[in-house]
């Protein structure tokens, strides 16, 4: 009998989360009023360093009102990676906005000062800094450059929980940051997001956003159109149970990187994710690997090989400017960026969710060395 298929994704759910589900269950708070909403706010914010969470129904969700609340006149350029998940673009554009696209660097597949210094024109309002796989952005040159020129800075964290630049939460970031807690996020609420800032009036602006925009005076009178985007005390319950554990979740992470990097140290025909910079410490939100030039085959060929040896694989993000339904509407169209392109082809990750047996990831790498053979 063959072993078991070693799936991508596995979470971890074995602290407190049953316990605090069943408090809701017992006490009949299963709707988006409820405890644990704040109380995962308050946790959130906290692990995060800033004063103010508002919690949504999931990331992409959560950039959308980001994005929207930030007020920015129709048509200004905002800054993004181009190798990043559709969200990002996706919320850029339904704000009205137009989306201007940034290489990666070939290393740590993270946006670029340089990247964002060629895409900078006059219509330029704002960035949005996207950490990738594990490592952070190199903020600082990026945040400076954005005061200099009165930017709003947008940090979406969805892969951060937990991880650090200089010492310094991500998720702290900028005017607003965002989280996802999607299954394969290391802090999971099932489906979920969150967004954090530390201004008090645009907290509150963000509540009523995510809540259709209710006034407290007339309810049923608006003066703006919002979302319906509120999280359920269910979902908070469970984000309450894996905030509490993210310090070790953090360390299990980086034990999967590790091990991974052990048996793969002498295989020269994949890139594998950066271990440290000089400002932070891979998290290994994913594993990610990149196939040489030498590999005769694509990452698709590579993922079906893998496949067949029981091993679940996900493929990178495809490029924003190469995106089918982006070029339609006219956006990104003369952008070329060779890094980005070539990861996204040639990039994949392996099994890399938290209840992975050291067994599971010794047979992911044993079959990656095979297929490389
Ligand atoms: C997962 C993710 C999102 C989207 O979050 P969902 O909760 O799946 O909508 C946004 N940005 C990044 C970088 C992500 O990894």
């Amino acid at each position: 009998m063959s072993p078991a298929f070693v799936p991508v994704n596995t979470p971890l759910l074995d602290g407190n989360e049953a316990e605090y589900l069943a408090e809701c269950i017992r006490t009949g708070w299963i709707s988006s009023e409820g405890p644990f909403i704040k109380r995962f706010e308050d946790a959130m914010a906290r692990a995060a360093g800033r004063r103010h969470g508002v919690a949504v129904t999931n990331g992409s969700v959560a950039l959308d009102i980001a994005i929207h609340a930030l007020g920015l006149e129709a048509g200004s350029e905002v800054i993004i990676p181009t190798f990043t998940i559709i969200s990002c673009a996706a919320a850029v554009v339904r704000a009205g906005l137009v989306p201007v696209g940034v290489d990666c660097d070939p290393t740590t597949w993270n946006m670029t000062i340089e990247g964002v210094e060629a895409a900078l024109t006059p219509r330029t309002r704002a960035i949005m800094l996207v950490h990738i796989y594990g490592l952070p952005v190199d903020l600082d040159p990026i945040l400076e450059l954005a005061g200099k020129h009165g930017l709003k800075v947008i940090e979406d964290a969805a892969e951060m929980h937990g991880q650090t630049y200089r010492g310094a939460p991500c998720g702290s970031f900028g005017d607003v940051s965002t989280f996802s807690f999607y299954p394969n996020k290391h802090v999971t609420t099932g489906e979920g997001g969150m967004i954090l800032t530390d201004d008090d009036a645009f907290a509150d602006r963000l509540g009523s956003l995510r809540n259709l925009c209710f006034q407290p005076q007339q309810r049923f009178v608006h003066e703006e159109l919002g979302w319906n985007a509120r999280m359920t005390n269910l979902q908070a319950a469970l984000g309450v149970a894996q905030v509490e554990r993210l310090p070790q979740t953090v360390e299990l992470k980086r034990r999967i990187g590790r091990l991974y990097d052990s048996h793969l140290g002498n295989v020269d025909r994949v890139s594998r994710p950066v271990a440290r910079t000089n400002y932070a410490d891979n998290i290994y939100w994913v594993y990610g690997v990149v196939l040489n030039e030498d590999v005769p085959f694509d990452a698709k060929e590579a993922m079906r090989r893998l496949a067949d040896r029981g091993i679940g694989t996900r493929p990178f993000f495809w490029c924003m400017h190469e995106q089918p339904v982006l070029r339609r509407m006219g956006f990104m169209l003369d952008e070329q960026h060779p890094n980005a392109e070539r990861i996204a082809r040639r990039g994949f990750y392996l099994p890399s969710g938290l209840a992975l047996t050291e067994d599971d990831i010794t047979r992911s790498a044993q079959a990656l060395k095979e297929i490389l053979a």
